[in-house]
């Protein structure tokens, strides 16, 4: 089944391998449509990557947004992931170009007389990690912190033992059976929860908070946090739809997918909103979870399989992002804001953005509350919140853009794993990839990442 459209067949007869296979088009160029993109050019199977947006990178990526450089959000790689540095080593993209990696963390409670420091870097900073997670006595009381030691352990062992029932329960409700303290809940959990993933405790499902710590712990001495070295299009996704075209696949950007092409029952190609119809053998669809969710549903509504993917609910994320006179913190590091509007964030004008005299992003916390709400109020929100933690020097700001999204994540909440889908489905021709999708990393990087590579496997296998 390898039919492509004349227009299409004249498209990828500009690329260096006029294929002979069965021809992949991936929905999506964010790092799930890239990787599988890359995983089959890289077996020398004809893809073609259409892209929604005019550049590639979807939730990792970094465009102009009416003259001022912004990104999708302020983003971490995490020391303990594995297949995506693997993935951008085959694609010839170097690792330690690509981010500079933190020491430490902090937080800033406005309640709290010092801000809590905690160490990053085992290998290369003992000392530092140890003292910063038993440290920290104006932040956390010790019976704050043994409090958490038992909490901890009991999460772990329940999400190697019961990952059902964890993924039932809130973290907030997991914390008081366990008998966390108030202070611990807020100053340590909230920022955790809420800093990470942007749902409030007793919105978050205690699978996902131990989910994303667990696979830590074998790989402890890989616990160290990156920050990306310039835009995330710039130095990770576009290197890779780069290396994806010299394989022989192409890349398309500006090409957003109406619909699929269904013919009994099989998908055989999609239609752009331009009207162009792309033939194909296989279609994955790694578009974000709501696109993904109406371009299966217009078609497979009544596929039972698909039932509980439908109810999958999605959340919205919020971001300020602001360039300064000056820097707004003495380190670009990673920093929470617990009982405030502020998630996680970071000074950048030394790592991300460099050549600014200050640049600030920020992930707003309860992204429901803030998604509809006009630029100015959600600016004056982060203003008010970072000079309760004593960053004042957010007066000197120059430029400022609220980037938001309200369909591209998945919920984190509690009774959410059941619903994720598999990448392989049961329809003839269709495949799926996406953060959303069943796989262990939940919404991140590498998650993305295993996602577009069991998608390109099921295509490999087929
Ligand atoms: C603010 C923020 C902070 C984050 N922080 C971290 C972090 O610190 N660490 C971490 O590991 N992860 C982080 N993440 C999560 C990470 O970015 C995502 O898990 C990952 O990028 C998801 O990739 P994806 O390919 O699944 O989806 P996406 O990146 O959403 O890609 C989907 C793509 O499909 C395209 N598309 C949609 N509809 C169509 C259509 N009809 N036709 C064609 N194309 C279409 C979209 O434009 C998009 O490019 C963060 C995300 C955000 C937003």
């Amino acid at each position: 089944m390898n039919s492509q459209t004349e227009s299409e067949e004249n498209h990828l007869s500009h690329t260096p391998n006029v294929p002979s296979e069965p021809l992949t088009i991936v929905i999506g160029a964010g790092l799930a449509g890239l990787t599988c993109g890359f995983e089959l050019a890289e077996k020398g199977k004809p893809v073609l990557v259409l892209e929604a947006a005019p550049y590639v990178g979807g939730r990792t990526a970094n465009w102009n947004e009416h003259g001022m450089e912004v990104e999708s959000g302020f983003h971490k790689f995490i020391g303990y992931y594995t297949l995506l540095p693997e993935l951008l080593e085959r694609a010839g993209i170097e690792l330690n170009d690509m981010l500079f990696w933190e020491k430490t963390m902090e937080a800033r409670h406005p309640e709290a007389k010092e801000s809590g420091e905690f160490g990053l870097d085992v290998i290369r900073a003992p000392l530092k990690t140890v003292l910063g997670a038993l440290g920290n006595n104006s932040y956390l009381t010790p019976a704050d912190k043994a409090s958490l030691i038992s909490f901890f352990a009991a999460g772990f062992k329940d999400y190697l033992a019961n990952p059902e029932d964890l993924d039932e329960i809130s973290l907030k409700d997991y914390a008081e059976r366990h008998h966390v303290t108030q202070q611990a809940l807020d100053r340590i959990l909230q920022p955790l929860s809420s800093g990470i993933f942007f749902l409030p405790p007793e919105q978050y499902s205690s699978y996902a908070f131990f989910g994303l710590f667990a696979p830590g712990i074998p790989r402890l001495h890989k616990m160290r946090i990156g920050a990306f070295s310039g835009g995330m299009t710039d130095v990770m996704c576009r290197p890779l739809a780069d290396a994806i075209e010299r394989l022989g696949g192409t890349v398309r950007t500006s090409a957003p997918v109406k619909s699929l092409i269904v013919e009994k029952e099989s998908v055989i190609g999609v239609e752009l909103e331009n009207g162009e119809r792309l033939l194909s053998a296989n279609v994955v669809v790694a578009a974000n979870i709501r696109r993904s969710q109406k371009l299966l549903a217009e078609h497979f509504s009544a596929v039972s399989a698909f039932q509980p993917f439908f109810e999958l609910d999605a959340m919205p994320h919020v971001t300020a992002q602001f360039e300064l006179q000056q820097p707004l913190l003495a380190q670009d590091r990673t920093t929470f804001g617990p009982g405030t509007q502020l998630g996680s964030f970071g000074e950048q004008s030394r790592t991300t953005f460099r050549g600014k005299d200050g640049r600030t992003s920020i992930i707003l916390v309860d992204p429901d509350s803030l998604v509809d709400l006009p630029e100015e109020e959600v600016w004056q929100r982060t203003v008010e919140s970072l000079k309760a933690i004593g960053l004042n020097g957010v007066d000197s700001a120059m430029e400022y853009r609220i980037i938001r999204g309200d369909e591209n994540f998945y919920r984190l909440s509690p009774g959410s794993e059941k619903k994720r889908p598999k990448q392989v489905t049961p329809i003839p021709g269709l495949f799926l990839a996406g953060d959303y999708t069943k796989q262990p990393f939940l919404a991140t990087m590498e998650g993305a990442v295993i996602s577009g590579q069991r998608a390109a496997r099921g295509i490999l296998k087929a």
